[in-house]
């Protein structure tokens, strides 16, 4: 089908959204798709995928559908693009009869270009009836990853959408995904019947998050000292392992000052979902979560996702991480682990109802992250492999700007194999501790262990140092954690080759250090851009009336400006509405609603 062009690509761009140029392979999409053709495009969280949709909805001639099953996200996106004086509606279950109807009016006289529906509602016969009475421009399945059934979220609803190239052959349609494997893409075309389509994909590289690992020592102070040397003021994630700990951090970051608010499937649903339109629609705000929370979060200045327990594997690892600075904005992944976590999951999977080939995957999986967080290597290059891409070393990772170096620590491993084995296999790594640094307790009396060959042997690493080699063997799979023992640690068959001294084993040298690592403050937050303490004070200025004008509206700060539309704005200090209209964001609409209120703030700033 080809359609009549009513306004180049660029030049929307540029005047209704106010950027400059298009970003990686938008433009050759956005071509493609106006020229009528079908597409799976794989792009990274906050590649831009929208405007691939978004800007052929403006130069096409017809009706955009948008089938999203992300019901807050589609009304974020209608928000941000009525910002932008673009005629967008959601048509879902949250409406109306009455406000349906209106929206089903204006589709059919054709004024609206873009709508956004729910799976259910794309599959009923009267919504397909409608749409043939339509003038249809392109149907665009976002979250397309949803068809397939091997990943987690598999939505049954996808599935019939293949039936739409036959009620519609000449209407363009193009899948959307930020999921990257290889067997989702070919669950997508097969399903989605898009055999004829080009597939465009990006690296889903994300360089704008720096990823940092390191060992749990005291949590709730290592938390609180990244959060205060790098993100005062800012929006964050903290993920947590159970509902538990979210209640008790949450609650402890709030008495610590902080604007921090619980999250986790336990809460009145009431509650829950105050929380994150809280979260959504304020700055400043720390969610502290369990994994229920972030799907279809499109908040894009969360500046920080914080772990304070490792997740199950490296794909839960990055889809949460993902949600860091969708913005572009420099962001942090910041993680703290202990071999408390490696025993605690192992455990989850040990318990579940799952056959053993299920948990034999769990338990890979695991160990992939593991890998993950006891590289040497450049963090992104390992979670990139585990994808399928391959990239030169990032600078932006822990080890990369710490330069981790590893050392030769097959001795201090024999000591502890060695006291594991005359122990009796019998014991956790905190009593083998304390047999080794020479700890005169009741329980190493009672076992007579302060008579054994290796008691007192291991003076040379303090208790925190031990406990990094644990985490490193632990992890490496050197020794078991007996899970029907107590949690116990059992030698394995590699674990007597190092006894033997048929094989050496290097550790992180890091973490073995005098004193344990120190969180070194590393500049990645927006500040970093601000020379002066006035621009940060500007800073906070635009953002107090930009929450204002937001609330005026009940819309999150962010479709009114994002960021780094502000950030532009104090680095360019623009005196006068043209001016103005060259900021990044800035495009029409917003520079006639909004130009001369922040121009006013920036005026007597000066
Ligand atoms: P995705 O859906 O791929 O996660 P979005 O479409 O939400 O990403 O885009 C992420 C952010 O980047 C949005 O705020 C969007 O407006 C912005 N953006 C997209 N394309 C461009 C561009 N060419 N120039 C500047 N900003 C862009």
């Amino acid at each position: 089908m080809t359609t009549a062009l009513q306004q180049k690509p660029i030049d929307i761009l540029q005047t209704v959204f106010g950027y400059k140029s298009f970003r990686g392979q938008q433009a050759e999409i956005i071509e493609h798709v106006i020229n009528g053709r079908d597409a799976l495009i794989l792009m990274p969280t906050g590649g831009g995928k929208s405007l691939c949709y978004q800007i052929p909805a403006l130069c096409m001639d017809g009706l955009v559908v948008v089938v999203s099953p992300l019901i807050a996200l589609m009304q974020d996106q209608v928000d941000a693009l009525k910002q932008l004086g673009i005629k967008a509606s959601v048509l879902n279950s949250t409406l109306t009869n009455g406000e349906a109807s209106y929206i089903e009016e204006l589709m059919l006289s054709g004024e609206i270009d873009i709508v956004y529906v729910s799976p259910e509602r794309l599959n009923t016969e009267r919504f397909i009836a409608l749409l043939g009475q339509c003038k249809l421009a392109l149907f665009a399945i976002d979250e397309a990853h949803c068809v397939s059934q091997w990943g987690h979220d598999f939505r049954p609803e996808y599935t019939e959408f293949a039936k739409l190239k036959d009620i519609f052959p000449d209407v363009p349609r193009i899948a959307l995904t930020a999921t990257a494997d290889e067997l989702t893409r070919q669950d997508i075309i097969k399903h989605l019947r898009l055999e004829n389509g080009r597939v465009f994909s990006s690296s889903f590289d994300r360089p704008n998050i720096r990823y940092r690992v390191m060992p749990k020592d005291n949590e709730k102070k290592q938390l609180l000292n990244f959060i205060e040397a790098e993100h005062k003021g800012d929006s964050g994630i903290v993920y947590c392992i159970s509902r538990n700990k979210v209640m008790v951090i949450a609650e402890w970051l709030k008495n610590q000052g902080y604007n921090a608010l619980p999250y986790h499937a336990g809460l009145d649903n009431r509650l829950r979902k105050h929380n994150q339109d809280y979260f959504i629609k304020n700055d400043g705000v720390i969610m502290v979560a369990t994994i229920a929370f972030g799907m279809g979060i499109d908040k894009p200045d969360v500046r920080f996702v914080a772990h304070m327990d490792l997740p199950k594997s490296v794909e839960a690892y990055y889809q949460e991480t993902d949600r860091a600075g969708r913005d572009g904005l420099p962001s942090n992944a910041w993680m703290v682990y202990g071999a408390e976590d490696i025993v605690k999951l192992r455990g989850f999977i040990y318990k579940s109802e799952a056959d053993d080939a299920h948990k034999m995957i769990e338990h890979q999986k695991l160990d992939s992250l593991l890998g993950y967080a006891e590289t040497m290597k450049c963090r992104r290059q390992v979670l990139l492999e585990y994808f399928g891409e391959k990239i030169a070393q990032c600078n932006n990772c822990d080890t990369c700007l710490e330069s981790v170096t590893g050392f030769d620590g097959t001795v201090a491993v024999q000591k502890v194999l060695s006291c594991i084995y005359r122990t009796g296999q019998r014991f956790g790594a905190t009593h083998i501790i304390d047999v080794l640094t020479g700890k005169e307790n009741e329980k190493i009396k009672g076992f007579n262990h302060n008579e054994l060959s290796t008691f007192g042997v291991g003076q040379e690493y303090n208790k925190s140092q031990w406990k990094s080699v644990f985490r490193q063997i632990i992890a490496s799979g050197l020794v078991n954690v007996d899970l029907e023992a107590y949690g116990a640690l059992k030698l394995t068959p590699n674990s007597n080759k190092i006894l033997r001294g048929q094989e050496k084993i290097f550790l992180r040298k890091e973490t073995i250090k005098e004193k344990p690592a120190k969180t070194k403050k590393v500049e990645s937050s927006k500040r970093s851009v601000f020379t002066n303490p006035a621009a940060e004070e500007l800073f906070q200025k635009l953002r107090a009336l930009r929450l204002s004008l937001a609330k005026e509206q009940n819309v999150p700060p962010y479709v009114i400006f994002h960021d780094s539309s502000l950030i532009d704005m104090i680095v360019a200090m623009p005196k006068n509405l043209s001016e103005m209209g060259k900021i990044s964001g800035v495009g029409q609409s917003k520079l006639e609603r909004y130009g001369k209120a922040f121009l006013e703030v920036i005026k007597e700033q000066c």
